[in-house]
């Protein structure tokens, strides 16, 4: 196992992406943070506290790489919000955007529902393997061409709760499908 980025340069920058998003918002309109689940839990918990205004949490969880590191191409909504958000402002909170499947998706089934505005934040962008373009407003750091996991990210349901970023040495992580 190796450390890519430790807890505390991690904290450092969800502190600045929350400074960040306190700006942008008026402080006056709900905004509506909407986890996607399960990944992006542990960076929700972070980033909804370094925010400094009111906001409503929420999650969604999307299908998954499942047991293994591979893509399946597709994503589908298993569990949805439970606020409805037209009219309001959206934020999307994701762990990692890989491929871009799983945003593209959300994207297009939340825009039907009429949000005031939808952007992304996610903790790690891995533009190097993207497959659909999702327009990201805010990014916490760039991921290199690798499995990572910690900081709510798993593998085979595992290790989500490292505060590090780390990546699996090869043997440790043998693709299971
Ligand atoms: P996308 O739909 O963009 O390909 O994938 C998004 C999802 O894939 C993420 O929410 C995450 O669950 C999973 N994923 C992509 N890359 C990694 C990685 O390096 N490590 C882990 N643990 N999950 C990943």
């Amino acid at each position: 196992m190796e450390t890519l980025i430790p807890a505390v340069a991690i904290q450092k920058r969800v502190a600045e992406m929350g400074a960040q998003i306190t700006a942008d918002y008026p402080a006056d309109e709900p905004l509506l943070l909407a986890g996607v689940l399960k990944g992006a839990w542990v960076f929700l918990a972070d980033l909804a506290r370094a925010i400094q205004r009111p906001v409503i949490i929420d999650f969604l969880h999307t299908s998954s790489y499942g047991e293994g590191k591979t893509s399946s191409g597709e994503a589908k909504l298993i569990r949805d919000l439970d606020t409805s958000i037209e009219g309001i402002h959206v934020l999307l909170v994701e762990d990692i955007v890989d491929t871009g499947i799983t945003l593209d998706y959300l994207l297009r089934i939340l825009n039907e529902r009429k949000p005031r505005s939808l952007s992304i934040a996610t903790f790690l962008d891995k533009p190097s393997r993207r497959r659909r373009p999702v327009p990201i407003r805010y990014t916490g750091f760039e991921a290199p061409d690798r499995f990572v996991v910690g900081y709510g990210l798993d593998f085979a349901g595992s290790y989500r709760n490292l505060p590090d970023l780390c990546a699996l040495a090869e043997e440790e992580g043998q693709q299971t499908e």
